[in-house]
């Protein structure tokens, strides 16, 4: 059972150099120390899943900070969560192969009924069970939801679903999977968002059973997947909320996906000024420190001033969110400018650091690769630039 924290933030106090919650920071980074470099290193080079890593920060009740205390979780908020991912980040370490455990519940959370929470939340806060499977992506899709087309037919007590998803991450380290299909094709509803239901799979049942999953190697270790569906049968009792209103479930969650992902960002983008601005200090050519230079020193200050700017924008978003006000467009907002940064602290820490950024033992290349994936993941820069224009500029729809 792990430890209910009860931390509280103290107020809104994260200004540009004071920050949210010392004590759960402090206490994150305590364990990420136990897990440096060499230990993602060693994983990074077998694609292999940080079992340790995830047990650690599950058993310390990380994982379960957005769970409702009357669940076993310490319900305290997005806020909290943000801090924690920001310093996992920070420390070297990577929250992809788990972050999910912490959001992916609140599908079940928001529209699940009475007795799917009593009979999921609980075993999700301890982590006996792991959710932290999302199937939304389908490679005939892409960004373009509504024209997902695996298909949950119902036959009698049961869903029958057939299809494909891609890029479907975790899914061999979880037991559930919450699922976006067609109920109804596109082409027999008014809306096209309307006709897609979210069910729960559980996936040790489904393996082998209608489910094969087939690893996707990456850039970088991200134990991502594609899945096949053939006539895989899923309990009708599974279905979360109304049959054909699953998107709209699927996009609140998104919400709270692009805040922490941002979050995670920040991380980086704090880990790549941390170790640059060491390096510059440390590293002498023509009898002085590179740091001396402007050409060094400028784009450290830079990378510093876009990520505490952007931090700032995940802040808003995160406050937003735990107040219930609608925030689609400050998560959007607040990932884009957070990839940003940390893309631009990845290539400023690279080049300052010359060729030794490129040596594996560094960690310098191996967090470059990692956090590349965020402006493609979960949503990519163009759609959030396409939901800014239309939706807050009033420009017309390009698509
Ligand atoms: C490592 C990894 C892990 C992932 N994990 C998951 C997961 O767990 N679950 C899940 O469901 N998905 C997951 N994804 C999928 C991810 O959310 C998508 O890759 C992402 O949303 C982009 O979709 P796409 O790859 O289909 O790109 P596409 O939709 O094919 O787009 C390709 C490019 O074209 C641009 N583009 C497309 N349409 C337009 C337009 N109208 N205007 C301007 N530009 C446009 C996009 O911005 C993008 O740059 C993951 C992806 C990766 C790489």
């Amino acid at each position: 059972m792990p430890p209910r924290l009860t931390l509280r933030s103290r107020g809104r106090e994260r200004g540009v150099t004071q920050e949210s919650f010392p004590e759960i920071r402090e206490a994150v980074r305590k364990l990420c120390a136990r897990f440096p470099g060499a230990y993602w290193r060693e994983l990074d080079r077998d694609r292999a899943y940080p079992t340790a890593f995830v047990q650690a920060l599950t058993e310390a009740g990380f994982l379960s900070v957005l769970i409702p205390e009357e669940y076993g979780g310490s319900g305290l908020g997005l806020r909290a969560a943000t801090a924690v991912l920001e310093e996992i980040h920070r420390s070297g370490c990577n929250g992809g192969a788990c972050h999910a455990q912490m959001y992916t519940m609140g599908t079940v959370l928001r529209h699940g009924t009475p007795a799917q929470k009593e009979a999921y939340l609980p075993k999700i806060a301890t982590g006996e069970l792991r959710l932290q499977a999302f199937g939304v992506t389908e490679p005939d899709a892409g960004t373009d939801t509504t024209r997902i087309t695996t298909f949950a037919k119902k036959v009698g007590d049961k869903y029958v679903v057939s299809g494909r998803k891609i890029w479907i991450s975790r899914a061999e380290h979880s037991d559930l999977m919450v699922l976006l299909c067609r109920t109804t094709p596109r082409d027999q509803v008014s809306k096209p968002s309307d006709g897609m239901s979210v069910l729960l799979v559980d996936m040790k049942q489904a393996v082998g059973n209608g489910l094969t999953i087939r690893p996707v190697r990456t850039m970088l270790n991200h134990a991502t997947t594609e899945l096949f569906f053939e006539d895989l049968e899923v309990p009708a009792e599974n279905l979360v909320g109304q049959e054909g209103k699953g998107f709209r479930y699927i996009l609140d969650g998104m919400n709270a996906e692009r805040i922490l992902i941002a979050s995670e960002c920040i991380g980086d983008a704090r880990f790549f000024i941390d170790r640059a601005s060491q390096y510059a200090k440390d590293r002498v050519v023509f009898g002085r420190p590179i740091g001396e230079n402007q050409g060094v020193q400028f784009p450290l200050a830079r990378a510093y001033v876009q990520m505490t700017s952007a931090s700032l924008m995940v802040d808003r978003a995160a406050e937003l969110f735990e107040a219930g006000e609608p925030c689609g467009t400050e998560a959007n907002m607040a990932k884009l400018v957070a990839s940003e940064a940390s893309w631009f602290a990845a290539d400023m820490a690279l080049q300052t650091h010359g060729g030794f950024g490129f040596a594996e033992e560094y960690d310098i290349e191996r967090k470059f690769r990692e956090t590349r994936l965020y402006q493609v993941a979960p949503i990519s820069t163009n759609l959030i630039l396409s939901h800014v224009a239309t939706h807050v500029l009033g420009q017309p729809k390009s698509f």
